[in-house]
Order: structure tokens, then sequence, then C-alpha cells
């Protein structure tokens, strides 16, 4: 028994703290510990035990609050990992990894075991136990506490304590006794939700083979009496398992169930309500793929690296509608037949109704979805299905690469270079690069897939690091859409004006509203206007917290900032000069729908942004109605571009998806070229062949053309010079390092003595830029300030960036206010 364990608390602070482990508790390591911290009570994970005395006085360990990891060795190790990588306090990974926040106010409660009945039963007859240190007062107490619960089927620990008034210190000898045992009791358990199943044991296991005698159940069924038999053969007759519910409607006593468990016939299991129905059905899994002949190549890839059960990652490159999310499903089906797990990773709303639905058809129960919409009782309830294996196959949005699965054998990352798997607060990991380190502990296979790879990822496919799998047609051969360019520069010149739609694309639209095709077109800005102008005195409306125009939304009569959600009236006057000429100026999603509302007024037309959907069914219900043919158009934001198969669609129009390529960041090319590919790719998916109207600014841009081409390898060997003449990634490891307070003064101070520190301090090897104002210089009330760090060598930067680190932490500028971002994507 160890006497001191180290906790990682999810505190900004960069390091564990060392608690005295009270005699007879036992933590565990990986598991959560109650412990005083500060004026508060907090709960952590236990990182180490170990007997070696801090050098200051410890506080004691309040409680134990789990018998066995809610961490195991892997994701503890992931997530040491994690904390070293993108230099995040421990703690606060480990808060990320683990959804169990709405378990905070979790019970315990106790079982009596098989001994305990023993040891019962002896102090029944003889009147006390056996050789026992205890005073006969405790023994009394330990008598009273096991007959409370041979009667009872695990009781909460403070009813029990309640009922038997039984110390803590007892029940954690009678637990080392082994004479009862300590459960965890979830939150998310106690959900109405959950429902007690029996399970028949061996009816699920037995080989049909040897035939029912062969049963476990039935080999002892001459002794079962006619109560039991009754039982167990309602239970047979309904395929083995069945809501404990329903078992009290027979005519038997309720003591039969407990009598046939403690028998080890019938296990009882708690499973969430919406999962048992389902169970009850016939499995059926007759989802035909039917592959071409460059998809069967790449499952057969897959397939062989999985058999090896050592570490690999590949890269599948398949432009839009060759079919991957049909490969990926194949691979999970297999990895699910041999007994392993597979987790899929989509981008934040990339999960759409269509994959979902196959999912389900693929796995029935077996899949867990891990979306945005769960509530955190969900999330944990999912949590718990997966680590008790109940659902080997996970699917979900970032965080579901912490997924407690086990024998993992799979990973797979749907459009590895979205930027949503990029988490942007501490700690800022990104799921696709966590995907593959924990596939490495693992000596399972990563699978990286995109249409438009990352440089990052498409280099280390060219170097060797990962394997390259093509897939470069599209289902049934079916072509890549055409492209025209419109040059809205030329557009302005021949009708006079700013065009918002042009004459070629309003003419094509009109084209296929006739036909009964349908439409899409994209704008990459949400609201009415994104700028109110004064014309008298020129100044812009600013939001009062950052240093970002306020963007007008007609429809709900407000002015809002997209970067902190303040919301302004509308004005009527200038709010510097008091002038009454203010403009709006631009177009966003809603005023394109109303301009397309105006030139096609018979048209259905819907439309798809963060204003329109609120969650995830708005999404399914507007995808839904377009799939249905309930809609002619569809306007939106890059909502719109992502992964979504509708075959109706024969015509994509680009009105502004090139404004990034303005912005200070140097991934703006590739964002680019990635969002034209993605929503040209949503063009002609079915019978008729497609055609995308871009229109643009920057015609000549290396990022339009090669989109219009559909031309990756072009694309991609253009923006490697670019980043090997800057020194950026995947050259470069990069980082950004942001200075923020909401007192001009301190951030200014702070950033300044910083500088000054970077100067003197020696780091060859890494270029330092900064400080600079930040591209954003203000943001939620917060001054921003910045440093750029570049170096070829990784573990020279996080060295240098931790020295700073400590730096920062010596001159007492406060942890919070000092961001490191590791592989900053986003540098505004
Ligand atoms: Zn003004
Ligand atoms: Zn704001």
């Amino acid at each position: 028994m160890s006497l001191f364990c180290d906790v990682a608390l999810a505190v900004p602070l960069d390091m564990v703290f060392t608690y005295a482990v009270p005699p007879g508790m036992e933590p565990v390591v990986g598991g959560r510990v109650l412990v005083p911290f500060r004026q508060q009570r907090m709960s952590g994970i236990v990182v180490e035990l170990h007997d070696r005395p801090p050098q200051v006085k410890t506080k004691k360990v309040i409680e134990a609050l789990d018998l066995s990891p809610v961490l195991d060795e892997h994701l503890l190790k992931l997530g040491k990992w994690i904390a070293d990588y993108y230099l995040a306090p421990m703690g606060e990974v480990f808060r990320t990894m683990l959804p169990l926040s709405a378990e905070f106010k979790r019970s315990v409660a106790y079982r009596i075991t098989d001994q305990g009945r023993l040891a019962l039963h002896l102090a029944g007859m003889s009147g006390s136990p056996a050789r026992s240190k205890r005073t006969p007062e405790q023994q009394l107490v330990e008598f009273r506490v096991l007959d409370h619960l041979a009667e009872r089927e695990g009781v909460r620990e403070e009813r029990l304590r309640g009922a038997t008034r039984v110390g803590k210190a007892l029940l954690a000898g009678m637990v080392r006794k082994k004479w009862i045992v300590r459960e965890d009791v979830s939150a998310a358990r106690d959900a109405a939700r959950m429902v007690k199943m029996a399970v028949l044991l061996g009816a699920e296991a037995s080989p049909p083979l040897d035939g029912p005698e062969a049963r476990p159940h039935t080999g002892s069924a001459k002794t079962l009496n006619a109560n039991q038999q009754t039982l167990i053969e309602t239970l047979a007759a309904s395929g083995g398992r069945l809501p404990v519910e329903a078992l009290r409607g027979l005519d038997v006593p309720r003591t039969t169930l407990g009598t046939l468990v403690r028998r080890g016939l019938i296990k009882l299991v708690d499973e969430p309500q919406d999962f048992t129905t389902s169970k009850l059905k016939p499995r059926q899994s007759p989802f035909e793929f039917e592959f071409s002949a460059a998809q069967k190549e790449a499952l057969a890839k897959i397939g062989e690296a999985v058999g090896s059960r050592k570490f690999a990652g590949l890269l599948l490159h398949g432009i839009t509608g060759s079919g991957k999310t049909a490969v990926y499903l194949a691979c999970m089906r297999q990895v699910l037949e041999q007994g392993r797990s597979s987790i899929l990773l989509v981008p934040e709303i990339g999960l759409t109704p269509a994959v979902a639905a196959d999912l389900h058809q693929v796995f029935g129960d077996e899949v867990a979805i891990l979306h945005s919409g769960l509530s955190d009782a969900e999330r944990a309830e999912q949590w718990h299905r997966i680590r008790r294996g109940e659902a080997r196959v996970v699917a979900g949005t970032r965080s579901a690469v912490f997924a407690p699965v086990s024998d993992l054998a799979l990973i797979i990352v749907d459009e590895e270079q979205d930027s949503s798997y990029k988490q942007e607060e501490t700690p800022r990991y990104h799921a696709r690069d966590v995907a593959v380190m924990r596939a490495k502990m693992a000596a399972a296979v990563v699978v990286l897939g995109s249409a438009t790879p990352s440089l990052e990822s498409y280099y280390n496919a060219k170097k060797n690091k990962y394997a390259l799998v093509e897939l470069p047609d599209r289902v049934e051969m079916r072509p890549l859409p055409e492209v025209e360019i419109i040059d809205m520069r030329q557009e302005f010149q021949e009708t006079g004006q700013e065009q918002v739609i042009s004459r070629k694309l309003a003419e094509e639209i009109r084209e296929r509203l006739e036909k009964k095709e349908q439409v899409m077109v994209l704008l990459n800005r949400r609201g009415y206007s994104p700028v109110v102008l004064c014309r008298a005195c020129g100044k812009t409306l600013q939001c009062k917290n950052c240093a970002v125009s306020m963007t007008h939304h007609k429809r709900e009569r407000k002015m809002e900032c997209h970067y902190c959600g303040h919301v302004e009236r509308i004005p009527d006057k200038c709010a510097h000069c008091g002038s009454e000429y203010v403009y709006f100026v631009g177009t966003g999603s809603e005023k394109l729908e109303e301009l397309l509302h105006g030139l096609f007024p018979q048209a259905r037309i819907g439309r798809l942004d963060r204003d329109t959907v609120r969650g995830r069914e708005d999404f399914e219900h507007a995808l839904n109605a377009l799939n249905e043919g309930a809609l002619d158009m569809l306007v939106g934001t890059q909502m719109i571009a992502k992964g979504h198969d509708i075959h109706g669609v024969t015509l994509v129009g680009v009105v502004g998806a090139d404004m990034a390529l303005g912005l200070p960041d140097f991934r703006a090319a590739e964002r680019t070229f990635q969002l034209l590919t993605q929503v040209a790719g949503r063009a002609g998916r079915g019978q008729s062949p497609g055609k995308v109207v871009l229109q643009t600014y920057f015609q000549d841009h290396y990022a339009v053309q090669f989109a219009a081409r559909h031309d990756f390898a072009g694309f991609y060997e253009k923006e490697l010079q670019f980043r090997a003449w800057m020194h950026y990634p995947p050259y470069s490891a990069i980082a950004n390092v942001l200075i923020r307070s909401e007192k001009l003064d301190d951030a200014l101070t702070w950033s300044g003595e910083l500088g000054r520190w970077f100067e003197k301090t020696r780091h060859e090897g890494i270029r330092v830029l900064g400080p600079a104002a930040a591209p954003i210089t203000r943001l939620k009330r917060d001054y921003r300030y910045h440093f750029i760090l570049k170096s070829p060598s990784r573990e020279k930067m996080n060295a240098l960036l931790r020295a700073m680190l400590a730096e920062a932490a010596a001159r007492k500028i406060p942890r919070t206010q000092v961001i490191v971002d590791v592989d900053a994507v986003w540098l505004m």
C-alpha cells in the first residue's frame, strides 16, 4: 500500500499535486480521487502511487472515487503525451478526455458477495465470526450490514450508513475481507432512461452445433424448481434477454430471479432504454457494398494493415464522390467481426443523417454515436456503454478520439484536413494527430481520409510516413463537374455596379429550376450585411468587446458580433458623429437568400448556416428537405459544403468563398482550395452531370485555378514551395503564443517582458517573431499580443516554450493569460 499519490487536477497549473493516502484507502492509478484543494474539494486523476515523502506537508485524500481506473494505461499515457506535446496542464487534459462531469455528484453502492453470505451464515449459527480483531460491537455492526445487503441488490452508501450506522473504516475493512463490494453508481445510470435487463447466461454464447442440451443453463435444469423453470423458459423464448420489469409480470415470487442470479444462470445489466427494444430484434446486417476496383484495393490494404497488429498510418486520398464512406464502414465491419474495436472521427458538423443511418444499419446496437447534441448525462452514458464493451464501434467528433474502447484496431479520421479537429481551448490538441499517436501506442491502424488532404498529411505520405491509398474516380465513373470561373471585377465593369449574383450564375440557376434540378449556392459569411458604415465620418460599427465589425441580422432585427456573440440594436444614426447616413454594406447568406427569392420567386429556397441551424435536428431537417425534393435550392455557408450526398444537385454556385484569400493567414490558400473543392464536389453526384459556377475577385490566384481544374497535386506542389520559402508547416513546427488581458497595460507589459526574455535567451534554430498586435487586436474584451515561433525541431521549440512558461510564472503573469498554441491552425 502506498503512502502518497500524485494527482492531476483540472487547474491551470503545469504540475501534479501530492496527497497522503489515509490507511485503509486504496486509490488506483488512473482512477479519480476527491481531494481538498485551496478552499474546495476537487476530483482529480491519480497519476502515480509512491512512498516518497514530499518536501512540504501534504493534505489527505478525502475519498477514492473509483475502484478501477477510468483511464486505462493507454489513455493515461496518451493524456501525458498530450500534456507534454501541447504544453497543457495534465489535469485539464484528463478532464477533456473524460466526459464524466455529469457524474461529479456520483455515489457509491455496496453489494454482498458469496463470501459475505457465508460470513453471515456462520455468524448466524455461532453468534460471532471466527478469529476477528473487531470488538463485539463492531462485529454486530458488520452483521447488520451483511444482513441488510443480503436482501437487496446494491445499496447506496448514504442509505446503508443510515440504516446500519456503519462507519467508513468498518465498511472499507469489509471490502478488504471481500465480504462486500463497493461499486460506483454514476448519475447517468440513475437516469430514468436506464433499464435493468435480465440476461440468460449461456443463451448468448452457446454454440449452436451442440444443440440445446449443451446449454449451461439446461445442464442444471434438473435441479430447477417450477418457478425457476418458468422464468428461464420465458427468458429463453424472448431471445435470452428481457427487462426485469417484464419478468415481474410472471406469477413467480420476486426472490426467484435473485436466486437464479446467485446461481450464475442469469445476470442483470443496466442498459439505456433506447437500446433495449432493438436488442430484441434479430440483427439484420445484409448491408451490401458494391465496390469498384479501387475501393476493393483500399479495403484490402487497410485490412492487411489491421491484420498485422502493428502500427500503420494510411492516407486515403479519394476525390469527392469516390465512395470513401463505404470503405470506412466495410473496414469497421471487418474489425468488428474480429471482435475488435474501431473509432470513426468526423468533423464538427460532418456527421450527416445519412452516415448516422448507415452506421446504425451496419452496426445496430454495437455503435455508439457521440455528437455535439448530446447532454452531459447522455455523453457519460455512451462512455459507459463503450467502456463496458457493449459498443465496439464508435463514431463521433473530436473528443471521440478518447473513447475508452478496448482492443483498438482501427481509427479513421474522415476529412482529416478539417479545422474543427483542432480544439481552440486548453488543451489545444488536434484530434487527427492525437489519433495517430493513440494508434501508435495501441499498435493499431490509423486511416486519414480526405478529398483534399492537409499539406502536412500529404507531405507525410509523400515522405512514406503514411501509405498513400488513392481513390481517383467517382463511383460509377461519374464525371467531376465542369467549373466555370466568373471574374467579378469584369462583371462590375460590364454592368456598372457591384453584383452579388452574376448574370451567368442567374442564367444557369434558371435553367436548372426549369429542368426541376436542384441548386446549391455557397456564401461563406452569415448574417445580412457584415459592415455598417457611416458615410459622414467613414467609421464602422464595432463590437464593444472585440476589434471586429458588427454584422446586421435583418430577420432577427439585431446587430451581432460573430466572435463574442454580443448583440446590439440596429443603429439609426452613427455612434461616432451622430450622422443619419449609415449604410449597410456587403452581403451575407441571409441577404443572398433574399436576393435569390427576388430573382426566382417560384423557387423553394432553404438556408443552412449557424443562424438557421440551432441543433443537429435543424441541420438534418434542411438536408432531408433537399434530399426529398421539398426544396429547389439550398443557400448557405460552408455547412453546405461538407460531405452531403444529395443526388439531385446539378449546379453549385459559389458566390463568396475566397474572402479568406485577403486575410493575413498562411493557411488561407489551403483553406480556400479545400472549401472550393468540397463545395464543387456537391454537384453531379446523381445521374446527371454537375456544373459549378465560381464567382471570384481573385481569379488568377492559384488556389482558385487549381480548384477549378480539380488538380490537387498541382495545388500541393505550388503551396509547398510557398511553405518551404516561408518556413511554415510542414517544413517547420509552429506555435502561436498569445498574451491577453482585459487591461491594455498588462497585455503590453507582459508581452514586452517576454519579448525581452526571448531576445536574450539562446534559442538556436528557432525563429521568434513578435511581440506584435494579433490580427484581431481585441477579442472578447481582451487586448491581444502574440509571438509566432517556428522551428524545424519540435523538441527545441517545446523546450523553449516550457522555459518561457516558467519565466512567465516567475514574473507572476497568470497562466490563463498566456496561451500556447502548438501547431496552431488559426493565427488570428
Ligand atoms: Zn459617423
Ligand atoms: Zn465581439
